[in-house]
């Protein structure tokens, strides 16, 4: 008898099916994946091993009862407060949580300590996506589902390695286009596996998306392809966008692009109706990234193209649970349930719901800017939950200075990692297939993760220590939950709290507040919103098609002028390159799961650094040699790839190693902290870099069972730690 359950990995949301053998096959049931897999997902049932697994809470590196622990979190958080305020403490939590977990922590923060100071690791992921979408359409909504990827007649791939990054819906692309005949344009600097299926790639100057969507829509205005009548009733502030969108031929050199290729893309887009363009990391992670955001969400509102069987903008989530994590307002600066510090009324709506003392009054820090007050000495306490910020945060040697000076750090995790090196306690957490709970994927839908084992040694669910550490600080009945059913229906209710009228909110899961604990069990996968009354917002597969009404104060959707900036560090004579970063195929985030399997390391078992040959043998490089990369804010050594398909000028690093796994190291130790003025997203795809010969008169490959070897040895050992 199998369980069904839901993949861990990335935003796509497939669903599983786990053996008791634990084995693991794709769900064909499951509407996100109809039973394919990945090669990461395919691999889960190898990641199960208990090896390496955190079993039992530590105090400065001693074995401790959970009573012990949570008595001293709560006491110490307690002191801080009372000495210093809410906002001297801080919670970093992350899109692998399930959305019990992250309901309670934002809840506990928010609504009980009276701070904000509560953000996701999804600040670097997908912030601008919410900003964007906030912007034109008032909420944080994904118009689309992914059907709409195999109903299209043209899908543009905009800074998304969705080969890769996203493999299941690539399968579903590559086979609508065998079928369908479908288009596909690929936006990329890198000409990725992506392009494989590409009918055409744009390698772009890196950042200057911006322009090429503005151009866009000018060309859209200039050929007569917007939809007069739509944008008429249902938008507002098009003139403006239109005002400072660039001419074809200053968009074809901003972007460095053909002006032929430019104009075939434009020319496509605007005779096709049904055209879907599907945006990641590449759009999301840059200093400019909500203005990317909107110039391309302005180009689907003058064409009228949203909420329509194969056409539609499309934000590819990476996390697991980015989405849930929105829901219910996991980042500094939303409430809950999509709704926010703008409007006093929402404050209060929260407070009480929640019957909360103490309720937050204004937005919290951002990650960058909430790690930058950790080292400040301003925040004094931080508990860092499911995430690793000492190798996945920008300039992260800083990071890890911070957090080594600060007064009190907590991590829970399933494994050791860079970050529960520097924490105070550490704290066992029940990881995937050991806890129950729900997730919400790109195209809106909830999932439930279930349990098919025990968790190991003493660990428990994240939701279970917050309750815990809430009941010893003071909370005890309103932190009372039997369980994540408990705590999920709560969130329904929320949603649907005084949620009615005009400037209603669309998320509202509140045909879910009645779910007895079996229907919970078995909860079918399903899109919000699911309001459970009449009111009907347009569907819940599909929203917008007939043209709102928006969650905007008019109903109506905004264009947003977006002009052309660019990128945060410009290369120099000093620093000449650009430094791209980016994932591999078979790894997730800095390794702690994927990094333990055999087979997924020997798809790249080392860190590399990919460049033009042109631009090695300018630099004295060859392929298979070490290389010397250094930026403003750190350095490291990797072996050389050459690849013609890299833009001179740029290189390419993969995001995933750690010290864990190669004394290279993070990478992020490199990147700039340069960040949207918006959503607060770092730009982790452009820091000005210089790079030169690291001549090794030998190597070596390091196996080992001591991974703290990986971090001292000073020798270039880039192979990777047998945990
Ligand atoms: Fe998991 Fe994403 Fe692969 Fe699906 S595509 S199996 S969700 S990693």
């Amino acid at each position: 008898m199998s369980v069904r359950t839901t993949c861990p990995y990335c935003g796509v949301g497939c669903g599983l099916l786990v053996s008791a053998d634990g084995s693991v096959s794709g769900d064909p049931k499951h509407p996100a994946n109809f039973g394919r897999l990945c090669s990461k997902g395919a691999a889960l049932g190898e990641t199960l091993s208990p090896t390496g697994r955190l079993l039992q809470p530590a105090i400065a590196g001693r074995s401790a009862s959970w009573d012990e622990a949570l008595d001293l979190i709560a006491a110490r958080f307690a002191e801080m407060i009372d000495c210093h305020g809410p906002d001297a403490v801080a919670f970093y939590v992350s899109g692998q949580l399930l959305t019990e977990d992250y309901y309670v922590a934002n809840k506990l923060m928010k609504g009980f300590i009276g701070s904000a100071n509560i953000d996701s690791n999804s600040r670097l992921c997908m912030a601008s996506s919410v900003s964007g979408h906030i912007r034109a359409f008032g909420e944080d909504i994904v118009p689309g589902c992914y059907e709409d990827i195999e109903e299209a007649d043209l899908a543009v791939l905009v800074g998304s390695n969705t080969a890769w990054c996203h493999p299941v819906l690539f399968q579903r692309l590559a086979a609508a286009k065998k079928t369908r005949g479908t288009r596909v344009v690929v936006i990329d600097p890198r000409r990725t596996e992506t392009c494989d299926i590409a009918d055409l790639h744009l390698p772009l100057r890196p950042g200057s998306d911006v322009a090429l969507f503005s151009g866009l829509l000018r060309y859209l205005a200039d050929r007569d392809a917007c939809d007069i009548g739509w944008m008429t009733r249902y938008t507002t502030g098009f003139d403006a966008a239109l005002a400072c969108a660039p001419s074809l031929a200053e968009a074809a050199t901003i972007t460095d692009s053909p002006i032929a290729d430019l104009a075939a893309f434009y020319d496509w887009f605007a005779v096709t109706d049904r055209t879907v363009t599907l945006y990641s990391q590449g759009v999301n992670q840059s200093a400019a990234g909500t203005d990317k955001v909107n110039a391309i969400l302005n180009c689907h509102l003058a064409t009228g193209r949203l909420g329509r069987p194969g056409m539609g903008p499309f934000s590819l989530t990476g996390q697991p649970n980015a989405m849930g994590g929105r829901e219910v307002g996991g980042l500094a600066n939303q409430l809950a349930s999509h709704m926010g510090f703008d409007d006093p009324a929402d404050i209060d709506r929260v407070r009480r719901f929640w019957r909360a003392p103490y309720i937050a009054q204004h937005p919290g820090l951002k990650a960058v800017d909430l790690f930058e007050a950790v080292s400040a000495g301003s925040i004094k306490a931080i508990w860092i939950l499911g995430t690793n910020p000492a190798a996945s945060l920008p300039r992260a040697a800083r990071v890890r200075a911070g957090l080594a000076s600060c007064p009190f750090v907590v991590v829970s995790d399933c494994w050791e990692t860079d970050t529960t090196r520097l924490a105070h306690i550490v704290l066992p957490a029940a990881g995937w297939g050991e806890k129950d709970g729900t997730v919400t994927n790109s195209e809106r839908r909830i999932s439930r993760q279930r349990v098919f084992r025990s968790p190991p040694g003493e660990a428990r669910p994240d939701w279970w220590m917050l309750c815990e550490v809430a009941r010893r600080m003071g909370w005890h009945g309103v932190f009372a939950y039997r369980g994540p059913a408990d705590i999920f229906r709560e969130h329904a209710a929320l949603s649907a709290f005084e949620n009615e009228g005009t400037g209603r909110r669309i998320f509202d899961i509140g045909e879910l507040v009645t779910l007895s604990d079996t229907e919970y069990e078995k909860l079918e996968p399903l899109q919000w919103p699911a309001p459970g009354r009449s009111v009907k917002v347009s569907g819940s597969a599909r929203l917008f098609a007939e043209g709102g009404p928006f969650s905007t104060e008019n109903g109506r959707a905004r264009f947003v002028p977006t002009r052309w900036k660019s990128q945060a560090e410009l290369p120099d004579r000093e620093w000449p390159l650009v430094l791209n970063t980016g994932r591999v195929r078979d790894q997730w985030h800095t390794m702690t799961r994927t990094g333990r399997v055999p087979r997924l390391m020997m798809h790249q078992e080392e860190p590399f650094l990919t460049m033009h040959p042109d631009d090695a043998s300018a630099y004295g490089l060859t392929e298979g040699e070490f290389a010397r990369i250094e930026s403003r804010h750190g350095a490291t050594v990797m072996r050389v790839r050459l690849s013609g398909e890299q833009r001179r000028g740029e290189v390419f690093v993969p995001m995933h190693w750690t010290d864990c796994f190669a004394s290279a190291g993070p990478i992020n130790r490199l990147v700039s902290a340069a960040k949207d003025p918006i959503s607060g997203q770092p730009e982790l795809k452009a820091t000005a870099a210089k790079v030169s010969p690291s001549p090794s008169p030998w190597w070596g490959l390091l196996l080992t069972t001591r991974p703290e070897l990986a971090a001292k040895t000073k020798l270039h050992c880039t192979g990777h730690v047998c945990p």
